[in-house]
């Protein structure tokens, strides 16, 4: 019979799952031998490769130019946002020198590239007719994490897409982190089948040098968040320093309003696996699907005609930009079902001697585990259809895992009793730095962090706060991530 794929089932203990499957499915292999470092394998890299083009088609769409700029950032340049540099410090990784010669000035690796993108914009940015101008790229990016390090949601190399940009007012960068946000839910909820909410981070938890941070968490089923691409709204704290600067209508000089948003596809590819899959395995919406469809011929090695006709049904889908394979291995088909269904092919296609004499085949969907005759010569819409139906299906699993997540907490005892298994909604004093006490404690008893306040919904605080008692200002979240 079916051996277990995982020695833990992924509802008891979905973070050993994690780790078992990435291991078993290939998504990356952990031992480069650098902490932190991971070499990411092909089956994550192609799925990974088609999260870029969702994400980059959909940032094009709102006007973003694309760039290539380089790795490294020059210390003076690095250190010229003071909050900035007090964040960031602690996990640069440098380049000090080459060959056998010291530099002068060492060279920071990207943590981030906004002392990089804003030293160029000084240059660039003249005119208010220059405005909005708007920037993205995607690169790899490296900090010096010291939490415990894990592939894929915490790595100190890690791949995303980073965007800059500069305004003539502050309404329209807020404008512009609205259409961040939209993207963030075009692309992780439309496209990916990945739940989020959307916070506005506390004071004490923004990114360092912004005015305002606001983030998206991914809810997985276990009721622990992964956090999601965030958007910086950062005011003229970096035009200053790095003279970012137009002159006006008036002629008269002005700081420019800057923003920025990094969604981070290796962790969104976390939660893409956390969120879909199952005790067999992976799961992938038909559109980022490492593989769709893959083909099992039947009798292949007594009947030739078999591979034939697996042959043609593949050529017919690859014209159609459908990725498919045909597994000829020696494996019995059973053996075969099994290893894709766990890799997470949306699709399967079997076809044998018997079918093809009435020009049918049999088509299985890995989300509902159901398999059903299709015509040969209609193969093509099916699969387009089932592929279809089948996203749709995931994000509608996705979501009615998540009801009921969500549970209102009125003592920090509460909040303890929920946090790990779901998401705590509390009433709180204030997420200005004011509040920070009483974050703190929160944290420290209940081992949750505070997400922040909701603005994907408009929520009205009442009563008193949790912790002091004071009056409630807002509603906040407390969840662990991971
Ligand atoms: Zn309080």
């Amino acid at each position: 019979m079916v051996e277990k794929i995982f020695s833990v089932s992924k509802d008891k203990n979905p973070s050993e799952w994690f780790t078992e499957i990435i291991k078993t499915a290939e998504l990356a292999d952990v031992r480069y031998g650098v902490k932190g470092f991971l070499v990411f394998q092909p089956w994550s890299v192609e799925s990974m490769e088609k999260m870029y083009v969702y994400l980059e088609k959909n940032l094009k769409a709102r006007g973003h130019k694309k760039y290539w700029f380089p790795t490294v950032i020059p210390e003076k340049n690095f250190t010229l946002e003071s909050d900035h540099v007090e964040g960031f410090i602690p996990e640069v990784f440098w380049v000090t020198g080459a060959g056998n010669e010291k530099f002068d000035e060492k060279l920071a690796l990207r943590p981030t590239s906004e002392t990089a993108f804003y030293s160029m914009f000084s240059t660039w940015i003249r005119s208010y007719k220059d405005l909005p101008f708007k920037t993205y790229q995607r690169a790899n990016v490296f900090r010096y994490d010291t939490k415990a390090t894990r592939p894929f949601l915490r790595d100190r190399e890690f791949h995303w897409i980073e965007t800059h940009c500069a305004f003539a007012t502050e309404k329209d960068a807020y404008d512009n982190v609205i259409g961040d946000m939209m993207t963030t839910k075009e692309v992780v909820f439309d496209i990916y089948g990945v739940p989020t909410l959307v916070f506005k981070r506390p004071q004490w938890d923004k990114f360092p040098g912004a005015d305002n941070t606001y983030g998206a968490d991914a809810i997985t089923p276990s009721g622990r968040v992964v956090q999601q691409p965030s958007t910086h709204m950062l005011g003229r704290n970096f035009s200053k320093p790095f003279g970012v600067t137009f002159t006006d209508e008036n002629e008269k000089e002005q700081l420019a309003y800057l923003t920025c948003y990094g969604p981070c596809v290796s962790r969104m590819f976390a939660s893409v696996v956390l969120t879909h899959g199952d005790d067999k395995g992976l799961k992938f919406p038909f559109e980022i699907a490492p593989l769709q469809v893959i083909i099992v011929p039947i009798l292949a090695d007594k009947e030739p005609k078999v591979l034939k006709a697996a042959e043609k049904i593949k050529a017919k889908l690859e014209a159609e930009n459908i990725s498919v394979e045909i597994d000829n291995s020696d494996k019995r088909p059973g053996e075969k079902y099994y290893y894709w269904e766990m890799k997470g092919v949306p699709l399967r296609i079997e076809v044998g001697p018997r079918d093809i004499a009435k020009d049918k085949a049999l088509l299985f969907r890995r989300d509902t585990e159901k398999k059903k005759e299709v015509s040969i010569k209609t193969i093509v819409k099916e699969v387009i259809t089932n592929g279809e139906d089948l996203s749709k299906n995931l994000k509608k699993i996705a979501e009615t895992n998540f009801k009921g997540i969500i549970k209102d907490c009125k003592s920090i005892a509460e909040v303890k009793k929920i946090v790990g298994k779901g998401i705590a909604r509390v009433s709180f004093c204030s997420c200005n730095l004011d509040g920070e006490k009483c974050a703190t404690k929160i944290e420290k008893e209940t081992g949750g962090e505070i997400r922040g306040t909701r603005i994907d919904v408009n929520e009205k605080a009442s009563g008193k706060c949790i912790v002091c008692g004071k009056e409630a200002k807002e509603i906040i979240y407390v969840a662990k991530s991971y």
